[in-house]
């Protein structure tokens, strides 16, 4: 019993684990290291075992990975992972691996490869050479992203580049806050046009690894075949360029494939968590470029859209939801699909954990850390504070009889939120912001309502706000 339901539990886990890893990861380190380990979960999933051939590979693992297998694990699952590593009971062939002569890797150093390990490189090379070669996750596709307001003009965007790549909308530049679809969108066109054109040439990567093969070029003095690759595809896909920040040597590198690209009519797709004129540290000729096909934001679902996706994924598991569950879920965790997820997990390990069927009540008990937190009243005290510290002014200023505009606005700003967020009247809301009358309250929540509608930065600043404040 016990053992069933842990595989259950972290049965999709660790995989999709596994493929963020095989996009952040060199692929021999990959393969090498993070492949090969056995997986074991506690039962409620929150507690990862993982095995590992020998006591030399268990110290490696802990130091180069094991934080970071937390922290995705973390972002999968919604909530702390606790990461363990352990001998694996002895077995002949693995066990003699790194016997002879061992030498521990210098760190930055790509360890030497064990013929096992080559091996099995191989074998997933001919099973999959496009998925490899693409490092696209086979697994994100628009089968499976839920349509809802929030993205219908992201997704008809997607569709579209993926139909006929290189014309309209080039680049398509997605932007939103975290887990709320943008890589998932992003494989979704490689998928799609692969599916097509199996002969396509295209890449998906994230930010940080363009940094860092940008510097491995570098080192290496290959910038030739860096150019060659990236400047040949069909269709870049990059993920977060929020990471090019202050990165001068990999922006000059990103301009010349973008350009590159561009001239032969071939796609590029970015996502960033925010819009190209909020990104911070970036050139201002790249920023224009981001900006020159069609910009698209995703906004958090909606309740009907997190209610479709919870019953989607839970039939994707082979589990049913019943549409009640589903609404008592989506009407508590509502900031973004990655949470909503991680809800889903921890229900349908539950169920199956207690051999009760989904139920409003068993969700209750399921998430029962998880909405002592969400149920946490937002005060109006943390919202100054929030809104101060995201507009850079000081706390007191929320209070003070200061007027000029740099600090009105967060303060209007502020005022909208307490309105929105809190169960406080007019005056109560005035009391808090300095002894301010009501119908000073009134007029900025109207100010703010009216003009959310109207500028994208804005209504994007305050979705950050809000996703910040609710946790
Ligand atoms: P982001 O890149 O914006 O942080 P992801 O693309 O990683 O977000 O999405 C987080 C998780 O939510 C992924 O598992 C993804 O498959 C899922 N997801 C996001 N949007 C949808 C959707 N509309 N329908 C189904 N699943 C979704
Ligand atoms: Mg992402």
């Amino acid at each position: 019993m016990q053992e069933t339901v842990a595989a259950a539990s972290g049965a999709s886990l660790w995989p999709s684990c596994l493929d963020r890893l095989a996009q952040e990861l060199p692929q021999q380190q990959f393969n090498t290291w993070i492949k090969p380990l056995d997986a074991q979960w506690t039962p409620d999933a929150s507690c990862l075992t993982l095995l590992v051939a020998n006591r030399f590979k268990m110290d490696w693992v802990r130091a180069q990975y094991a934080a970071r297998i937390a922290a995705i694990l973390e972002q999968i699952q919604g909530y702390p992972v606790q990461v363990e590593l352990a001998l694996a009971p002895r077995q002949a062939p693995v066990a003699q691996e790194f016997s002879g002569a061992i030498r521990a890797p210098i760190a930055g150093e790509e360890p030497v490869q064990t013929s096992a390990s080559a091996v099995a490189q191989k074998a997933a090379e001919a099973a999959a050479p496009d998925a490899h070669r693409s490092r696209l996750n086979t697994v994100l596709t628009f089968a499976n992203l839920v349509e809802g307001t929030a993205n219908r003009m992201a997704r008809a965007a997607a569709l579209h580049v993926a139909g006929a790549p290189g014309q309209l909308y080039n680049p398509l530049f997605i932007y939103g806050g975290v887990g709320l679809g943008k890589t998932h969108l992003m494989h979704a066109v490689g998928n799609r046009l692969l599916e097509e054109r199996p002969d396509a040439k295209v890449l998906y990567i994230h930010a940080e690894q363009f940094v860092s093969d940008v510097v491995k070029a570098y080192q290496r003095k290959t910038f030739d075949e860096f150019k060659q690759r990236y400047h040949s595809l069909d269709l870049l896909l990059i993920d977060d360029v929020q990471f090019f920040a202050n990165k001068d040597r990999t922006q000059e590198e990103f301009f010349n494939a973008f350009e590159a690209l561009l001239a032969k009519k071939s796609h590029i797709v970015m996502t960033s968590d925010t819009y190209p004129k909020g990104l911070a540290d970036i050139h201002e000729r790249l920023v224009s470029r981001f900006d020159s096909g069609l910009t698209v934001a995703l906004e958090p679902p909606e309740l009907e859209m997190r209610v479709a996706i919870l019953i989607s994924k839970a039939a994707a598991e082979g589990a049913e939801m019943p549409e009640e569950v589903a609404f008592f879920v989506a009407k508590n965790v509502r900031s973004n699909v990655r949470e909503l997820e991680g809800a889903l997990r921890k229900i349908l390990a539950y169920s199956r954990f207690n051999l009760k069927e989904v139920s409003i009540p068993l969700a209750r008990e399921a998430l029962r850390d998880l909405l002592s937190i969400q149920n946490r009243q937002i005060s109006v005290e943390n919202i100054q504070k929030t809104v101060a510290d995201y507009y850079k002014i000081k706390v007191s200023d929320m209070y003070s009889k200061k007027r000029p505009a740099s600090i009105a606005r967060p303060r209007q700003i502020a005022m909208y939120l307490a309105k929105e967020l809190t169960q406080k009247s007019l005056p109560e809301i005035g009391e808090l912001f300095g002894g301010r009358d009501h119908t000073t309250v009134l007029h900025a929540v109207r100010k703010i309502t009216a003009e959310r509608q109207q500028l994208t930065e804005l209504n994007q600043q305050l979705h950050v706000l809000e996703q910040t404040l609710k946790g």
